[in-house]
């Protein structure tokens, strides 16, 4: 029997041997630098440091130093890339040199403190709560001293970020080394000598493949700083005024934001070690994927699981791949569900027929695991892309009016089911024709945007928000009795109040009035619309900007 505390403690203390070891590894990587420095990079010198830098990305990811991994295998990376001939150049040095100055520091830090991550604390985070640290979007912002904008700050606050100001492009490299933040705001006049450790920043937050989310905000408009911020890995140029709510756009276009869902994916095999190999691989991608062998099962499961996409055996006992894509695309709901065919057949004319009985496409085995991963990845983005633009409004991307309302039948029989609480909430822009006959239309559409972002940012991922009409949105909360619901509601209402909105003529803050229901026993969907309508009605009549329970 392995005793779980003692094993803990050993753990721990081997953790313990790493980091009073780190002064003595630091010492070593230095010297071997000095040595290489002097005597080139392809001799023992240039060995001995590639193994000790090499050993440290190892080692500090095994014992939980994520930073100290990161820069190590940053540095190892640059030097193999830029090493030719035995020779490194000025710049490729410089850029070595202060990513061994950055791991000097984070080891210095380590020293100090980094606990692991305890069982408890893992165990804590199933259901989120309402904004938990922990889901909101981490943002750094590159400013220098005197510079600091804490109104834009403010602004991402309301919007469920958290900002962390840093004063130095090297502050930064060491920053996303030891978290990589969810997005970049560089927020000071670029020099030339700033795209060095910019670009490493940019490169040590990769992301499957794709460079860090980093923004430029400027007020030169001139092609000198653009390029300036292109080769610094900028991959977009703002320009003051900046609202927050096109910041978070401009960044959640860039990549995927933190709690997107995974794809469903369904894949149908008959033989069950092929059907676990592609599950595994797929899962391994971060799929959420189920698989079934027996394809006279794939209805079921289909109408249970909401797969977004279906990858298809061809040959199957019982009944092909073609036959059961065509029985698939005979209903209704699943129409728009991508199906690849995964097959040996190297036929033209049974692949020809087999897109045409409703596939999508055609893979052929074997495969390679990433092109796989790739081509599926891509269709599953595709088809909830358009899926979404059916269910969702174009402005604000939110449920549209009859999803919202299909969504409140589901969740209220759902309610019903488990005996849980339900509330509703309705809300409607204040005065708002008032603001687009002062500001335009344009400005107004923003304030709908940035209230319909507020809303799904701030919410849990279990409430639904749609768009119930022009400046109205419903709000489906879950589990939650109608004093929880009034509480988030409220806090809403005063952030979203003190939300500052641009327009020509400067700045101006807009509110909204909510009405709210909580679901009983007989309620039908209709009637808990109708009561959340009336509180409404009282809201504003009792002088807006407030939120009133129904009673
Ligand atoms: P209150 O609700 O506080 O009683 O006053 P209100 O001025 O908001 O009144 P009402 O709800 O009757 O008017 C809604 C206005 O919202 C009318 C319309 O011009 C504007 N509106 C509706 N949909 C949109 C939209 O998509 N974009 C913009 N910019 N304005 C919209
Ligand atoms: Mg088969
Ligand atoms: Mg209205
Ligand atoms: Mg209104």
């Amino acid at each position: 029997m392995v005793d779980e505390a003692q094993l803990e403690a050993q753990l721990a203390a081997i953790r313990d041997a790493f980091v009073a070891d780190l002064p003595q590894r630091m010492g070593r990587i230095r010297a071997a630098w000095e040595a290489a420095v002097r005597e080139g990079w392809e001799g023992d010198a240039w060995r001995e440091l590639h193994r000790e830098v090499h050993s440290l990305a190892g080692a500090g990811a095994t014992f939980g130093c994520e930073a100290l991994s990161r820069l190590s295998r940053a540095l190892e990376t640059h030097l193999g890339e830029s090493i030719g001939g035995g020779t490194l150049d000025e710049e490729a040095l410089a850029h070595a040199r202060s990513l061994l100055e950055s791991l000097q520091r984070e080891s210095e830090r380590a020293g100090g403190a980094a606990a692991p991550v305890s069982g408890a604390a893992a165990n804590e985070l199933q259901e989120p709560p309402r904004t938990h640290e922990s889901s909101k979007r981490l943002i750094y912002v590159v400013q220098q001293d005197g510079e600091r904008d804490d109104e834009l700050h403010r602004q991402l606050a309301h919007f469920g970020c958290r900002v962390r100001v840093l004063d130095t492009p090297d502050a930064l490299v060491d920053a996303v080394a030891r978290r990589r933040p969810d997005g970049v705001l560089i927020d000071f006049r670029l020099q030339e000598k700033d795209i060095g450790p910019l670009r490493r920043a940019a490169e040590l937050g990769r992301h499957e493949g794709a460079l860090l989310p980093m923004l430029c905000l400027s007020h030169d408009k001139g092609l000198p700083a653009r390029l300036r911020a292109v080769r610094a890995g900028c991959r977009g140029y703002l320009s003051r005024p900046l609202d927050a709510s096109v910041l978070i756009d401009r960044l959640e276009q860039l990549g995927p934001h933190p709690g997107q869902e995974p794809y469903r994916l369904l894949v149908v095999e008959d033989e069950p070690e092929l059907a676990e190999h592609y599950g595994s691989i797929l899962r391994q991608a971060g799929f959420d994927t189920r698989v079934v062998s027996d394809p006279l099962q794939a209805l079921d499961i289909l109408r249970d699981f909401a797969a977004e996409l279906i990858l298809m055996d061809l040959y199957m006992p019982d009944c092909s791949g073609t036959e059961l894509a065509a029985v698939i695309r005979q209903e209704d709901a699943y129409v728009g569900v991508p199906i690849v065919y995964l097959s040996a057949e190297t036929d033209l004319g049974t692949q020809i027929e087999a897109i045409s009985q409703g596939g999508d496409e055609f893979l052929s085995k074997p495969i390679e695991p990433a092109l796989l991963v790739a081509a599926v990845r891509a269709r599953a983005q595709r088809a909830r892309i358009l899926g979404g633009y059916l269910k969702r409004d174009g402005l604000s991307g939110l449920l549209n009016h009859s999803s919202t309302k299909e969504a409140l039948e589901v969740e209220m029989a759902r309610a019903r089911r488990r005996g849980a609480p339900l509330a509703f909430a309705m809300i409607d822009l204040d005065h708002f024709k008032q603001v687009n006959d002062t500001h335009g239309h344009p400005v107004g559409d923003r304030v709908i945007k940035s209230l319909a972002r507020l809303l799904s940012q701030r919410l849990r991922k279990t409430d639904v928000v749609g768009r119930f009409g022009g400046e109205e949105f419903a709000v489906i909360l879950p589990d939650t009795p109608l004093e929880d619901a009034r509480r988030v509601l409220d806090e809403l209402r005063a952030s979203f109040a003190a939300l500052s909105h641009q327009a020509e003529n400067g700045q101006f803050r807009a509110t909204f009035s909510c009405g709210l229901a909580e679901m009983a026993d007989s309620t039908r969907p209709g009637e808990l619309i109708r009561n959340a309508d009336a509180a409404l009605y009282q809201a504003k009549n009792e002088g807006r900007n407030r939120v009133i329970g129904a009673s």
